[in-house]
């Protein structure tokens, strides 16, 4: 928010030494609960995709998404408000696939076609609930050389939906505010019990 280059620099290095976890080289960040303003803060362009920083920032997310796995089994993705950085870099890491830094995404097609789907979130993994998404989108990104990609995404793997609900993030808005119902709320063990099974949290991600 505001912040120079060169704040940035001291930002990534204060963040290597304060309120980081370390295990080996893995950094693990504090993610943003539901209630904390950062969560809710439109984020900034990244100017350069290429700049240690930007490194620095998708190491941190990879680290923390893969801690988040590893101890309650739900994260397929992350975006940088979540660890307080409020920059326009989302993190994807799809089960058995490649890790997918994504600089700067935009959706610039989204289908009319639209789905309703079980969502929850790292920021709020506590409350499930319904959410609407579009069937498919179009995402513009950068990677981390800079380079302009686009990437065409539909219900395979999940996919489209994850999108949506990451780059929503840049814009601080959260699964909470998609709920077709209010009344499909639930808690996480209600959710586990009765519907995980036929949701995109199946532990083999490869329904549809
Ligand atoms: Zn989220």
């Amino acid at each position: 928010m505001g912040a120079t280059g060169k704040d940035l620099t001291q930002s990534a290095q204060a963040r290597s030494t304060v309120g980081t976890e370390k295990k080996g080289i893995v950094a693990v960040k504090t993610i943003l609960q539901l209630g904390n303003p950062g969560l809710r803060e439109v984020a900034e362009r990244v100017v350069d995709p290429a700049a240690p920083e930007i490194r620095v920032l998708v190491a941190d997310l990879g680290d923390t998404l893969a801690h988040w796995r590893a101890s309650t089994g739900y994260g397929r993705g992350i975006a940088a408000p979540q660890i307080g950085v409020g920059k326009r870099v989302i993190f994807l890491q799809l089960p058995g696939a490649e890790a997918w830094p994504l600089v700067n995404p935009e959706i610039t097609w989204r289908s009319a076609d639209k789905i309703v789907v079980w969502d929850a979130c790292l920021s709020f993994l506590s409350i499930f609930m319904q959410v609407e998404r579009h069937r498919e989108i179009v995402v513009r990104y950068q990677d981390l050389q800079g380079e302009w990609k686009e990437v065409r995404a539909g219900e395979q793997r999940d996919l489209s939906e994850l999108l949506q609900h990451e780059i929503d993030h840049l814009d601080g808005i959260l699964a909470i505010d998609r709920i077709t119902d209010m009344r499909t709320m639930c808690t996480r063990e209600e959710f586990e019990k009765r519907y995980r099974a036929g949701s995109p949290y199946a532990v083999a991600a490869t329904k549809r």
